[in-house]
């Protein structure tokens, strides 16, 4: 099939990709020049596993193509997928402006047939406005036509890749959702996934729509719980690991999701639970559950910045190490990480902070203003009082702890993500803190 995708950031660029390596033909469509001019040079401007060698194969085959211009890039393709950003306004709710944008412009361009899919999370009834919209803007030769204006359809598929397995992810779904209020569009979005051989779930637009923002939303309640029971567990001197161990083998619950932390980040779940709740305060229901999982999230950050300056004691011209910036392993994505609330909470106390993360530092550079990136972990402890951990990636848990000892000035280590092996930290001479491992925190 002939396919476009409009916007070709984390969730544009993957899709496009993983399309074409099933099969079909794929436009990946930016109105960010550079980044077009980037990748038509085969130069891919994010990290994610997989992604690079798939995009250069298929670039070179011909089957995948960029384009600046949607006029252009989308002329021949039957179904365009709508893949811009959703940002948070400041009351929270989605800001919508790019989705309508891209509506605008594809109805003015509009010859033939096209079914328009929301790849980008959006609130419900957002299919409704992307489909008035088309309807305002289309060409006006149209409105004296014999013929008529070209018909379409609008459609919702959500997208659930996680940012660090997004290649893997969409190539083997637990489900792929298309929310549809017609045959023809059905059909055409049953035909672009069928080589996945996946499971399909088939409702109307507006349930697809609140599927994803449900199961966003459900999955920030999972962390945000097990997180308010490592509060507990620290009081009574309980292992929220193993509480979520013992939780996660019962098939009700399940274990994923369960790892108490400093709490979540990212381009998703911060700006997806805001939308939800402002959603439902629109339609009427006021959503205390969610509201109080954004809380728990926060209090988690400043309950880890509460616990470091507890044991370093004056943060004021402390050095302070940090290994991991980005939101999570196996990305380069600052968005709304956790770490920088916890860095420039640090920072605002008169700590000077060292940091050093694998794939993120170049992204952190504008974010972190007065820290210090190092070249590599062991450069980041140098002289430090202390070393957090913030992002769990595999070369930090198997690095020489020996060395980091002897690096620091006082051996001591916060682990925000319950990741390290604090029993054999302890046995080395560290102090080693993880969330909700039972000491004593009573703040
Ligand atoms: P992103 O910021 O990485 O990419 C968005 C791209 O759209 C950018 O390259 C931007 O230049 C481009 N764009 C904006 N307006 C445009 C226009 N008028 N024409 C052409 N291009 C335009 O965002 P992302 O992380 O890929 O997220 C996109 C959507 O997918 C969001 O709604 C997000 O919530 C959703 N989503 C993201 C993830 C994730 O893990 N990142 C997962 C599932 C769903």
């Amino acid at each position: 099939m002939e396919i476009a995708i409009v916007g070709s950031g984390y969730v544009g660029l993957v899709t496009g990709v993983c399309l074409a390596h099933i099969g079909h033909r794929v436009v990946c469509i930016d109105n960010d020049q550079a980044k077009i001019r980037q990748l038509q040079k085969g130069h891919v401007p994010i990290y994610e596993p997989g992604l690079e060698e798939l995009l250069k194969k298929y670039y070179k085959s011909g089957r995948l193509s960029f384009s600046g211009s949607i006029a252009e890039g989308a002329k021949k393709a039957t179904v365009v997928f709508i893949a811009v950003g959703t940002p948070s306004k400041k009351n929270g709710d989605a800001d919508l402006t790019y989705i309508e944008n891209v509506a605008r412009e594809v109805a003015r361009s509009m010859d033939s047939y096209k079914l328009l899919v929301e790849k980008s999370t959006v609130p419900a009834e957002t299919g409704k406005r992307i489909e008035r919209t088309i309807r305002l803007n289309m060409h006006p030769r149209f409105k004296n036509s014999k013929k008529g204006a070209p018909q379409f359809d609008v459609a919702s598929n959500p997208e659930f890749l996680r940012e660090g397995s997004a290649v893997e992810d969409f190539m083997n779904p637990d489900r792929v959702v298309i929310g549809v209020e017609t045959k023809r569009a059905e059909r055409l979005l049953r035909e672009v996934y069928a080589p996945l051989k996946a499971k399909i779930v088939v409702t109307n637009l507006a349930t697809a729509e609140m599927i994803k923002h449900a199961s966003n939303s459900f999955l920030a309640t999972k962390i945000s719980f097990i997180n308010a029971v490592s509060r507990i567990c620290d009081r009574v001197g309980a292992d929220v690991e193993k509480v979520a161990e013992g939780m996660g083998f019962d098939k009700r619950i399940g274990r994923a999701f369960l790892n108490a932390g400093v709490g979540y980040g990212g381009s998703c779940f911060p700006k997806d639970v805001d939308a939800f709740v402002r959603l439902a305060e629109k339609s009427g229901y006021d959503f205390h559950l969610l509201k109080s999982v954004r809380q728990v999230n926060a209090e988690q950050k400043a309950s880890f910045v509460r616990l470091i300056e507890d044991k370093i004691w004056n943060l004021k011209d402390k050095t302070i190490a940090v290994w991991g910036l980005a939101f999570k392993p196996d990305t380069d994505d600052m968005r709304s990480a956790a770490s920088l609330d916890v860095i420039h909470a640090l920072q605002h106390e008169g700590a000077a902070v060292r940091a050093y993360d694998p794939k993120g530092m170049e992204r952190a550079r504008n974010l972190l203003p007065g820290v210090k990136l190092c070249a590599d972990a062991y450069a980041a402890v140098k002289g430090a009082d202390c070393l957090l951990l913030l992002t769990e990636w595999k070369e930090f848990s198997s690095a020489d702890f020996k060395k980091v000892m002897k690096a620091m000035r006082q051996a001591i280590i916060f682990d925000g993500r319950n990741f390290l092996d604090g029993e054999a930290l302890s046995d080395m001479g560290f102090e080693y803190y993880g969330i909700g491992r039972g000491h004593v925190q009573k703040t």
